[in-house]
């Protein structure tokens, strides 16, 4: 396959790019569970049904960038969170440290089903999920 092809599967699969597949799934980690429940602590509409999907969800991607952004599958049977978005109103933000811009932490939902957590960073990617008590929640 050519690299052009190659992105273009990529780009449709996952919506962007530098996703792998973790096969076989794996349960999310203690400290991705501890950012997801952060991350979804505030209330607004379709929050209740996300929260309810964070205990079958296992994680079936991760970025190859080294950085901990993760994509997920809940249960089918979940009920899902009948909202227009794709990106969850509320997210997180690393404390200020210094002068520099915070990282943030992002929430994809796809057909209302939880789908990626994505950390975005300002300079250095973290290779793990920072500490949540690190982090504030930012909205809704
Ligand atoms: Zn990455």
């Amino acid at each position: 396959m050519s690299s052009l092809d190659r992105l273009q599967d990529d780009t449709t699969r996952w919506g962007k790019l530098g996703c792998v597949n973790v096969d076989p799934p794996r349960p999310l980690t203690t400290r991705e569970r501890a950012t997801l429940d952060l991350l979804l602590s505030p209330d607004f509409p379709g929050a209740e049904e996300l929260r309810s999907q964070v205990s079958s969800a296992v994680v079936v991607g991760r970025c190859d960038c080294g950085c901990p952004t993760i994509d997920f599958q809940v249960d089918a049977a979940a009920p899902p969170a009948r909202v227009p978005w794709r990106l969850a109103p509320s997210e997180l933000e690393t404390l200020p440290t210094g002068g520099e811009p915070p990282d943030q932490v992002m929430l994809f939902v796809e057909d209302g089903r939880l789908s990626c957590l994505e950390y975005v960073a300002f300079d250095q990617r973290p290779a793990q999920w920072p500490d949540p008590r690190s982090m504030r929640v930012v909205g809704p």
